[in-house]
């Protein structure tokens, strides 16, 4: 058989020219390649299968509603499992982020918050509001406008004709703290800057900021200072500004809570998500609106925005399911208990030359690598460290999430570590093992 890499492969593959493996089948936190070579996935892909591969309840679920009505518009018809599924997370969402509104992807529910919090400000008679504030790392989307809200300067290079950068706000990441300060001394100065960027941008244009509650990908699970979250809160209610949770890659139990944000205590306008939602069986995002956003948006008659895909019923069967095993099987709290195991484990990590950070929340966990200990001075990107880590990985049994850029926005790699909640105590042993070993052979 020809070897699934360009130009042999008809099929347009991510990463162009490396031959890829074609995966065969996945139970629990395992998956096996047409080779019948194993994978610990110790990172669930892309931070999404949390209740495990191969669940059959899910597909049969999906096929149930599949066979009776797999399609029909959202502006036509509800479905049993889109209604009862929206209800049942209600008791789960934060605050009063309750209205579900359900999308494709992180990307899509990130585009359809900013433009629900600009409905809402035009349906609330403030029409100059329309900017949303990012932080300064942050990842949002690959969409232009989800990209552009992100700060991810590698990512953007190439479309920045394209893209409308964000105003932005310093991120909350102590570990490469972009004011050069340190907590508790700063007293939180990321925060406190946001109302400078307010004041800088004209208040009343403003309509949202949009925060992850850990930071994802863009710095490997980094959590904000304690009373970051609470401080963003006070400053978006003093000026009328929308707090918009970005809780994709956070979501479902991820950080060992429903939903990241419940670590800071406050209450969002709303909540985006994504990923774990449907455990990785169907595309899915979902945008979760406080009640006092849909009164006002209920008062001006409609939303203006929707895809073809949206409140889509297989999509929903595939999401209630998740959510009952996510709830029968306690998997939330597993996720917090394995995760704190986890991050026990990977602690002589740090005995390496160039692991500067070991750090996470829950299952959402990740190793930095620094060329400098004592500095934290990040290796060049385009040493390209994290990939490194993760190619070996790979060959050595280990499925990661390597990302770069975490240091200042260009230089700076960080590995995450996120298996899916079911991964048992010996699997848990063993990713730290392939881990250890994979920096071992690369001498990092
Ligand atoms: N927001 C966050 C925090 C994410 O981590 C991601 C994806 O990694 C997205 C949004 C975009 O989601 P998607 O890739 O499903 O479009």
């Amino acid at each position: 058989m020809a070897p699934f890499r360009y130009p042999e492969s008809f099929v347009f593959h991510r990463p162009l020219g490396r031959e890829m493996r074609a995966i065969d089948h996945g139970a629990g936190a395992l998956l096996w390649d047409r080779e019948g070579r194993r994978y610990l996935d110790g990172s669930g892909g892309a931070i999404v299968v949390n209740v495990g591969h191969g669940r059959g309840e899910i597909a049969s679920a999906m096929a149930l509603q599949a066979g009776r009505a797999a399609y029909v518009h959202g502006t036509h018809f509800t479905s049993d499992a889109i209604e009862e599924y929206a209800a049942r997370l209600a008791t789960h969402t934060p605050g009063d982020c309750n209205r579900l509104y359900l999308v494709s992807g992180g990307s899509e529910a990130n585009e359809t918050a900013i433009k629900l919090a600009r409905a809402y400000h035009l349906a609330n008679g403030q029409p100059s509001r329309h900017k949303v504030i990012r932080r300064s790392i942050s990842y949002h989307g690959n969409t232009l406008t989800t990209l552009g809200l992100s700060g991810r300067p590698n990512l953007q290079a190439p479309y920045k004709p394209m893209l409308h950068l964000a105003p932005e706000a310093p991120a909350p990441f102590c570990y490469h703290c972009p004011l050069g300060k340190s907590y508790p001394s700063c007293e939180v100065a990321c925060a406190s800057e946001i109302e400078a960027v307010i004041a800088r941008e004209g208040k009343d244009s403003i309509s949202a900021l949009i925060a992850e509650p850990v930071l994802g990908a863009s710095a490997g699970a980094a959590s904000p200072p304690d009373e970051y979250a609470r401080m963003a809160r006070e400053t978006c209610d003093r000026h009328g500004i929308l707090y918009i949770d970005d809780e994709v890659m956070t979501g479902f139990g991820r950080t060992g809570k429903w939903f990241g944000i419940e670590w800071g205590g406050v209450r969002p306008d709303i909540v985006t998500s994504g990923k774990g939602m449907s455990g990785g069986y169907m595309p899915v995002g979902g945008v979760l609106a406080s009640e006092r956003i849909l009164a006002t948006l209920a008062r001006s008659g409609s939303f203006v925005h929707g895809f073809t895909f949206s409140h889509n019923p297989v999509t929903a069967a595939a999401c209630l399911k998740t959510l009952e095993i996510l709830e029968s099987e306690n998997l939330v709290e597993r996720s917090r208990l394995m995760g704190e195991k986890l991050l026990q484990y990977m602690q002589p990590l740090r005995d390496h030359p160039h692991v500067g950070d070991v750090r996470g929340r829950g299952l959402m966990t990740a190793i930095e690598l620094v060329a400098d200990k004592a500095t934290r001075r990040p290796f060049p990107r385009s040493d390209r460290k994290a990939e490194a880590i993760g190619a070996k990985c790979f060959v050595n049994g280990l499925i990661s999430y390597p990302g770069g850029g975490c240091a200042d926005g260009v230089n700076g790699d960080n590995v995450m570590i996120a298996p899916p909640f079911v991964v048992t105590d010996a699997e848990l042993r063993e990713i730290v093992e392939i881990l250890d070993r994979s920096l071992g052979e690369l001498g990092l």
